[in-house]
């Protein structure tokens, strides 16, 4: 178990901002600010050039992108 959380870029085209937040702080970040400064609409996202290594990571770490995660013995 590694205690140095990965942290992500988060990035919002109409804010023009890039946010770091903690990878167990993601979707709840994502939708605090699209919630917050764009209605609900989902406008900022996770940084492309890191999204594909991202779901790599989360797949493996968290199984946030594997259905099959909850079928742990
Ligand atoms: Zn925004």
């Amino acid at each position: 178990m590694s205690t140095n959380e990965p942290s992500v870029p988060i990035v919002c085209d109409e804010c023009e901002t890039e946010t770091r937040v903690p990878l167990d702080d993601l979707a709840d970040a994502l939708e605090r600010h699209n919630a917050e400064k764009h209605g609900g609409e989902s406008v900022a996202e996770v940084d492309p050039a890191i999204k594909d290594r991202l779901a790599d990571l989360v797949a493996e770490d968290l199984g946030l992108f594997d259905e099959d995660a909850a079928e742990r013995p």
